[in-house]
């Protein structure tokens, strides 16, 4: 199969009762076991089929298939937030005395997580440039378990070359590489045919894609997720609903035709914004002025629809400007729908709040990101219509 109908036909089956073409919408909680089972989560046998729904639930379960079969997994496990999947694959795979390498720049909600929360549990956490294969290579130690790619990053759009780090890292004995993927999408990269052990989507932006359900998975071996299965799904408990894996099921049969879409608009407004006049930098992996334009060319098959870009002016006054001023461009955060988003990430606020660089690292950071940049996710309208919008405020 192709990709395009692996995305509508993957997980899902014609409901033998009714013959009802799409996929039904199974909200129960609990569910009568075929014959008698234990009560405890860990005395199920799976011959019983569903039994409670934070164990297991069939509308779930479809989407699980769909978004595995796209990723090429064995298997996957969807949670309430793609930060609820993040959750799952760090507390579920770490332990006290264990330490972890995750990159200088996450998403914001993976830095806090990590800055703020790991250290209680006496996990050791570094945070490295992954961009520079050298400083990944000396942050391992004998006890690093995991190393944390995130490619392309949000909001850097700094990417991380999988295979060679995914080798690096096992070859000096770390277990997991885990590859949030959530800017690619399956559509542009799949992380474990290049060698990384787990993959995580929020599942809230281009794999739902209509900015209308929270939802996070972790995708991997089949032995991998049962084990998070039963500590994240069954005993953290951040399950996904079924009316929610109904929605993103929808998403996602579209998936393949959006992403191409969201990329080759994403190209047109990047390009127009670099001829303009008040821009002073724009990053998207697609153009060859990105920094890492070559490892692009090879890692992803579809550059995404996300941009970034700075202004010659205060980036803020134009963002008061945008907040009154924009027509079909909302100035909200989020990404990955049909509705262009946009929003402005302030260097020095988010520099306080989230990632707290100093030295070497604050100095990369300013070099990257100026005053602050804008975060562009570039929807479904005509991209003349984006570029537009975008004018009236620049
Ligand atoms: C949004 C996002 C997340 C978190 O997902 P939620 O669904 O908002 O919890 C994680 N990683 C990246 C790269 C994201 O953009």
């Amino acid at each position: 199969m192709k990709i395009e109908t692996t995305a509508i036909h993957a997980g899902e089956a014609v409901d033998p009762h009714t013959r009802a073409s799409s996929p039904n919408l199974v909200m129960s909680s609990t569910f009568l076991p075929r014959e008698l089972t234990g009560f405890s989560a860990l005395d199920e046998d799976e011959s019983a089929g569903y039994i409670y729904a934070r164990s297991g639930n069939p509308t779930v379960r479809q989407l699980e298939e769909k978004l595995a079969a796209l990723e090429g997994a064995e298997d996957a496990r969807c949670f309430a937030s793609g930060i609820a999947a993040t959750h799952a694959v760090i507390m579920g795979r770490l332990s006290a005395g264990d330490h972890a390498i995750f990159p200088e720049n996450a998403y914001s909600g993976t830095a806090e997580f990590i800055r703020y929360s790991l250290p209680r549990f006496g996990i050791r956490t570094s945070f490295v440039d992954l961009t520079n294969p050298e400083a990944v290579a000396a942050a391992i130690t004998p006890q690093t378990r995991m190393l944390w790619l995130e490619t392309p990053c949000n909001p850097t759009l700094q990417l991380a070359d999988i295979a060679a780090l995914s080798d690096l890292a096992h070859a000096k004995g770390v277990r997991d590489v885990v590859v949030d993927s959530t800017f690619a999408s399956p559509i542009a990269t799949r992380p474990l045919t290049l060698g990384a052990d787990f993959v995580v989507h929020s599942l809230t932006k281009y794999i739902g894609g209509h900015g209308d359900a929270m939802g996070g998975a972790v995708l991997g071996r089949k032995a991998d997720m049962d084990a998070l299965n039963l500590e994240a799904a069954v005993h953290f408990g951040g399950v996904l609903s079924p009316f929610n894996a109904w929605l993103i099921m929808r998403g996602a049969e579209t998936l393949p035709i959006r992403m191409r879409a969201h990329a080759e608009q994403a190209m047109a407004v990047a390009r127009w914004l670099e001829a303009h006049p008040a821009v002073s930098r724009v990053y998207y992996p697609g153009l060859p002025s990105h920094p890492q334009h070559d490892l692009a060319r090879r890692q992803m098959a579809n550059f995404s629809g996300m941009v970034t870009f700075q202004t010659h002016e205060d980036g803020a006054d134009i963002a008061r400007r945008m907040v009154k001023d924009l027509q079909h461009v909302h100035f909200a955060v989020s990404l990955g729908h049909l509705r262009s988003l946009i929003y402005w990430i302030g260097t020095d606020d988010i520099l306080k709040s989230t990632y707290q660089h100093e030295g070497a690292a604050e100095a990369r950071f300013r070099a990257l990101l100026g005053r602050g940049i804008f975060r562009l996710s570039v929807g479904l309208e005509h991209a003349d219509d984006i570029c537009a919008d975008l004018g009236r405020c620049l």
